[in-house]
This record gives C-alpha cells, sequence and structure tokens, in this order.
C-alpha cells in the first residue's frame, strides 16, 4: 500500500469529509463573509476552528474587497499552512484562484488577454507561454491551483461568459484547452513553478437556451458529444489535474447532481481520474435553486452520488456535518468518500504540499518581468481583428487631427473584462492605472491634435452635441463602443444590440461625413447592424488586456499589422445567432428574409495591412482508405508591402452524410509569418477519424464519400473509401 493509501487508512470519517470541503477565505477573516474587516486580518478562533476542528482541506478566492499583494500571499497561505501542520495528520490546505488572464486577483502580478483573446490570436505557443507565465506567477505568490481553463465552448453570443472562453468552435477550444493545460501545469511533478489547471465548468455550460447565466441548456445527446465534450478530452489526455462541474443544468438535470455526466461519461468513458470540484454554492442550489432536493441532505447524497469530490461550500460547514450523517445512516459508503479523499491527497501531493519546499519569495524573479510584460503585449497585438477597412482607410498619418468618443475609449474595463482586480472587474482603471486605455495611447502616438469627447457613457447620454461639434473639425474620429466589464449574471443582457445610447452617438457621428473608425471593445458581438454600414473601419478588440489599448492604437498608425481572426460569429440580427458550422438549410435564401445564417462577420474573418494570397492547394492523394493519412499542401504569399501574420484556417466539408452535414467545420490551423513577397508552404496532417462525426448509433462513426477542403477562396475534394 503506498503512503498515501495508508494516510486514508489512518484517517477518521470526520477527517476524511474535511478534505472534501473548500470554504472561501472570507470564512477566516475578521468580520463576516462578503463584509470583512479592511485590510483583512485572520480571525485567530476561525482559523483554529476550520482548520484544526473542522480539518477543512482546502480555501479559495479572494478577500472580498481587497488585493492583496504577492508577499501578503505568501503570508496569508503560510499561515493557513502552519496551522495545518498543526492538526492530527499535519495535512496541507489545498489554496484554489481564478487567475483566468494572469494572477488577477494578486497586485503587481502581470495580466494578459482574456482567454477570448487568446483564441482571436490563434498562435498555441503564445498561448501556452501566457499560461506558463500565469503558473509560475501563482506559484510566485504561492498559489497552487488555478481555476482555468474554461473549456465551455461559447456557442450563445449572448452569454456573458462568452469572453472567458475560446469562442465557439470545437477544434479551437480544444487546441487552446490543451495549451492552457501544458502552459499551467508542464510535465513533471512537483514543480515549483507550475500549478494545476482546473477545467470548467463540465460539461456544456456555453448555451443556455435564453443566454443568460446558468440557465438551462437544452443539448441533444448528438451535440453534447460532437460539440462539448471533445475539448475537455483534450485536455484530459494533456493531463488536466483537476475540473469544475457547470452550475446549470441541462435537459432538465443539474450537472451536480448527474452522474451519468460526472462519473459514467467523464471518468468511465473518457478517462478523467483527477479531483472533480462543485462550482460556487452549488450543492446548496441543487434544493434552493433548482429544486430537486427538498433539503440540503439530499443535495448533499445527490451531488456525491453523481461523483463530486469537494464542494465550494463556500461559507459553512453544512455540507460535511451532512455528509458524514450520511455516511453513518449507510446511505453514502465510506468507500466512496476514500475514493474522493484519495484524489484530493494524491492532487496535494503532485503538488508538493505535503513537503512544502517551496522556494522563498526571491525564488522567482521573473515576478513582473519585462518578460513576461512582452509577452502580454505580443499576445494583445495579435488578438486584436481587424474587421473592416474600407479603401484602405486604416493605417492613417500620425499626424491626423483625431476626434476619440464613445465610453470605451477612456477605461480599462472595455479592455479587461472581468476576473480584474475584483470579480466583475470594476477597479480596472484604479488597479491599473499605469497603463494606456485606448484614449491615452492614441494620445501617446500621434503627433498632430487629439480631441475627446465621450459623447455618451455605458449608463446615459453626456454631451452629445460637444462630439458632433468638434467631429466637424478633425480628419478623422475613432468612436470607441462596447461593453465595460462584468462576468457571470451580472452580464446578462436582454437585447444584444448594442444600446441605443451608443448606437445614436454612431449614427449621429456618421452623419458628419467624417471618416470613421469604430473601436469594438467588448467580451461578446454587441450587434451593430443599424449603423455597421456607415463605419469605414471597425476594429475588433475582445478584451486584450492591460497592453489592449497601445496595440489598438499601434493598429490604427500602423506601427502593428493586425492578424487577429474571430474566434465566433458576429451575428447581424438577434433572431439569426447561428454558429458557423451551421447546416446546408440554414442558407437557403428566401425572398422576404434572407438567409438564417448571414452574420456581419464570419467566424474565422480578420483583415491584415498585408495583401496574402493563397495558391496550389493540393490534396495528397484524391481517395483515401479510412486509416491513411491525408495531407494538404497550401501556399501563401504576401503580395503586400508589409510584413504581416496570417492564420491558414483549414475547413472540411463532408458533402453527403446519414446526419445532415454542417456547412463546414475546422479541422485545423496554422499562424505563420511573411516578409513582402514572401511565399510559404504549410502541410495540415490530418487522421481521417478527425473527420467522424456522432451517427445514428450515437457513436463516433466515419462515413466514406466525398470530402471538400476549403482554405481561403481555394477549395479542392478527396474521397474517403
Ligand atoms: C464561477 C467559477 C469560479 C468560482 C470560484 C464561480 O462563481 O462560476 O468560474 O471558478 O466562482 O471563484
Amino acid at each position: 500500500m503506498d503512503k498515501l493509501a495508508q494516510l486514508v487508512t489512518r484517517m477518521t470519517l470526520e477527517e476524511k469529509v474535511g478534505q472534501m470541503t473548500q470554504l472561501s477565505i472570507d470564512t477566516l477573516h475578521v468580520g463576516e463573509p462578503l463584509d470583512i474587516q479592511l485590510p483583512p486580518q485572520i480571525d485567530e478562533a476561525k482559523l483554529d476552528r476550520i482548520i484544526r476542528e473542522e480539518m477543512v482541506g482546502s480555501i479559495l478566492n479572494v478577500p472580498s474587497g481587497y488585493l492583496p499583494d504577492r508577499k501578503e500571499w505568501i503570508e496569508l497561505i503560510a499561515k493557513i499552512q502552519e496551522k495545518a501542520k498543526t492538526t492530527r495528520l499535519g495535512i496541507p490546505v489545498l489554496y484554489g484562484i481564478d487567475a483566468i488572464h494572469g494572477v488577477n486577483y494578486c497586485r503587481d502580478a502581470t495580466l494578459f488577454p482574456q482567454p477570448i483573446a487568446m483564441a482571436a490570436s490563434f498562435n498555441r505557443s503564445l498561448t501556452e507561454q501566457v499560461a506558463s507565465a500565469t503558473a509560475y506567477e501563482c506559484r510566485a505568490a504561492h498559489l497552487p491551483w488555478n481555476f482555468s481553463p474554461a473549456l465551455d465552448v461559447g456557442r450563445h453570443p449572448a452569454w456573458p461568459r462568452l469572453w472567458e472562453s475560446f469562442g465557439e468552435d470545437v477544434y479551437v477550444n480544444g487546441q487552446m484547452g490543451q495549451a492552457m493545460v501544458k502552459g499551467y501545469q508542464g510535465t513533471q511533478h512537483p514543480d515549483p513553478f507550475k500549478v494545476a489547471a482546473c477545467l470548467k465548468h463540465f460539461v456544456a455550460y456555453g448555451q443556455p437556451l435564453s443566454g443568460m447565466d446558468r440557465s438551462p441548456a437544452w443539448v441533444p445527446e448528438r451535440q453534447l458529444r460532437e460539440y462539448y465534450l471533445p475539448a475537455f478530452q483534450n485536455a484530459i489526455d494533456a493531463g488536466a489535474m483537476t475540473i469544475m462541474v457547470n452550475s446549470g443544468e441541462i435537459n432538465g438535470i443539474p450537472v451536480h447532481a448527474n452522474r451519468r455526466l460526472l462519473t459514467d461519461i467523464l471518468r468511465d468513458e473518457m478517462g478523467f481520474e483527477g479531483l472533480l470540484v462543485t462550482d460556487w454554492w452549488d450543492i446548496v442550489y441543487l434544493h434552493q435553486r433548482h429544486k430537486v432536493a427538498p433539503d440540503l441532505k439530499t443535495a448533499v447524497r445527490l451531488a456525491i452520488e453523481a461523483g463530486v469530490d469537494m464542494s465550494m461550500t463556500p461559507f459553512d460547514t453544512e455540507f460535511k456535518h451532512l455528509l458524514v450523517e450520511l455516511v453513518q445512516e449507510g446511505s453514502i459508503s465510506e468507500t466512496r468518500i476514500d475514493a474522493s479523499v484519495a484524489r484530493i491527497l494524491n492532487l496535494k501531493e503532485k503538488l508538493g504540499l505535503f513537503e512544502q519546499t517551496f522556494p522563498p519569495e526571491e525564488g522567482y524573479p521573473d515576478f513582473g518581468s519585462q518578460r513576461f510584460h512582452k509577452t502580454s503585449k505580443k499576445a494583445a497585438q495579435e488578438s486584436i481583428v481587424l474587421l473592416k477597412n474600407q479603401q484602405q482607410l486604416l493605417p492613417i498619418p500620425k499626424d491626423a487631427n483625431i476626434l476619440v468618443c464613445g465610453p470605451a475609449a477612456n477605461t480599462m474595463q472595455a479592455l479587461n473584462g472581468g476576473w480584474t482586480a475584483d470579480w466583475q472587474g470594476e477597479s480596472a482603471d484604479t488597479m491599473l492605472k499605469d497603463y494606456a486605455n485606448i484614449l491615452q495611447a492614441v494620445e501617446g502616438i500621434n503627433e498632430g491634435t487629439v480631441h475627446f469627447h465621450e459623447g455618451v457613457s455605458f449608463e446615459k447620454e453626456l454631451k452629445v452635441r460637444d462630439a458632433i461639434w468638434k467631429a466637424q473639425e478633425v480628419d478623422y474620429i475613432i468612436l470607441c463602443l462596447g461593453e465595460a466589464s462584468y462576468t457571470e449574471e451580472e452580464g446578462n443582457i436582454q437585447d444584444l444590440y448594442i444600446d441605443e445610447i451608443q448606437t445614436n452617438l454612431a449614427l449621429a457621428l456618421a452623419e458628419t461625413g467624417k471618416p470613421i473608425i469604430l473601436v469594438l471593445a467588448e467580451g461578446r458581438p454587441r450587434l451593430i447592424s443599424k449603423f455597421a454600414d456607415r463605419m469605414n473601419a471597425i476594429i475588433g478588440a475582445f478584451y486584450p488586456g492591460p497592453y489592449g489599448g497601445v496595440a489598438i492604437a499601434e493598429i490604427i498608425f500602423g506601427l502593428q499589422n493586425p492578424s487577429g481572426k474571430l474566434p465566433f460569429t458576429y451575428p447581424r440580427f438577434p433572431n439569426a445567432l447561428l454558429n458557423y458550422d451551421h447546416k446546408h438549410t440554414e442558407d437557403w435564401i428566401l425572398k422576404k428574409t434572407g438567409p438564417a445564417y448571414n452574420p456581419q462577420f464570419e467566424f474565422g474573418h480578420g483583415l491584415s495591412y498585408s495583401d496574402f494570397k493563397y495558391t496550389k492547394l493540393s490534396v495528397s492523394k484524391t481517395v483515401f482508405s479510412s486509416d491513411e493519412m491525408i495531407e494538404i499542401e497550401v501556399s501563401l504569399t504576401n503580395k503586400g508591402l508589409l510584413a504581416g501574420k496570417e492564420t491558414i484556417l483549414l475547413f472540411i466539408s463532408d458533402v453527403y452524410a446519414s446526419i445532415s452535414p454542417p456547412v463546414k467545420r475546422l479541422r485545423g490551423f496554422h499562424k505563420i509569418e511573411l516578409e513582402p513577397g514572401e511565399e510559404k508552404k504549410h502541410t495540415f496532417r490530418i487522421q481521417p477519424n478527425a473527420l467522424s462525426f456522432i451517427d445514428k448509433n450515437m457513436d463516433w462513426g466515419l462515413e466514406p464519400g466525398q470530402f471538400i477542403v476549403r482554405i481561403g477562396d481555394l477549395h479542392q475534394a478527396f474521397e474517403i473509401i
């Protein structure tokens, strides 16, 4: 019997169930949870009760209303671990944090673009570098467990957490998820510069029917398997150590109570052996919100039976007491508890928590370093998407006279989103005051005159007239619209159109006849069809992080060549929220309405100042057997005058299939850089299996027949027999 298994045999039932309990840090502070005394101070009596008496195994979160620096984190965690050492078995505590774009809950840590922006970069290695730097800085603050990446597959454009995902495509989510897991975890354990990743939120959180957070989703089995499980499978195969459960319900069953999903599928089919943690308060919600459990005790039983290992309770230990009762009554077996405890201890060991031999504060010289900041800036630059550039309006000369306006122009909130210094990202402007917002970045580069009139705020009209009046005098208008920061239910919206106040400002400015560069700084595609045609250039910035302002301004003035591409479909109308991998019947053009699939901008769309031309698309053979590698080669030439980066997107269409095939699916991508005049070849290697789909028997199946490869404006057919 190994050391950990032996440890489990020595534990009392209370000690075991304590390990399965996770509390918020607020429960250890002086004051009430969510209303602690500031600056936060550990309440020694609470610490003693929670760690020694209740034997709680895990703590999470940042003190509410406070942003600790690295030193404070180290001291806080040391205090908790010192107390844990004095318990009967001295089992260390596992601290979990949301560090979703850098260590956003540690003052002075390096922040990076949000996941949707990383997806827009279509750059796997940059994404891995971002995750690796985040892991380093987490550990530098002695935080070993990160609740990231979110592999939710954001397929509903109104969903307020779309930007926390890697967008709507299955393949992109899988690739970026894998890159994040590699960057966070590395390969050897324990590693003092790596953390445990937590894939979330298992599963199908990204398509609630109403678009509202944590509202019911209806996901047919075929969709579940083909669209939502694969990204998790990729990340599990990459070694992801932990997973968090989706707070919502699917087909009427809250996921926290769904044994089929959490055990039969996740463990037995997908082979996940790590720790499964609930989301915030979710066992309580089985009773209070979902109404599938008449009392909390039933809720606890349902969740444990479903397969949960650890409950984010997060403010009390009722879960623990009820679970002890359930075991004592014989409703839950102690063997079941032992299985969860073994997983928790195993994780603690892998993270090196038993030895606690981490480098001290000075062992992390790269914390907040130039190197990490350069990575953040590069990621921001690669994430910006040039959506429209009528008559090559952009880039504009540096000595132009400019009016900057709109509510997104002078706030870091619209560049960073939620989980920035605080949950809703509301203190971004204070915390990131040393970085340039869009206005400041434009002022920093422009050598002419920059006027600023906000015109409207996110809430109300300000002095629109002043903006219009000033617009008459300038050469260009940079109109910054979009959204401030939000996440979860606080980001719910009733209407996907960008609000009326901003729309009216855009329309009024358009009347001036001056060229308008619209910058959309937002976390999801707010509809702009009421005025998009009247904008001369459009730039999409989807929470590119602290260097977003600079990245946008550099693109506007031509100091950078844009290379981002849309990781989601940008809809035109609120009744046509289809994803790119829609069905052929959704392309039918009805005379009166136009097709159902008629987006403002397509998934994968993104312009460059270079002029890229695809040629010589070839498939290695015309007929393949089902186990032969398909090699697809294409050449790309930069016909422009500027060096630039381009992501080659490989789409494949299954021409006929027993389940009506989508118009196309992304099956590969590759980003390359080309000097002016340069031509490069790239070869994609695709296993025919990658072209399978969930067939009539609900199994992955590859059907012989014709397929069409599509890259840029080229296409080529091949057959699988
Ligand atoms: C969110 C999770 C997050 C957790 C812990 C929840 O409200 O849904 O994504 O990891 O809080 O902060």
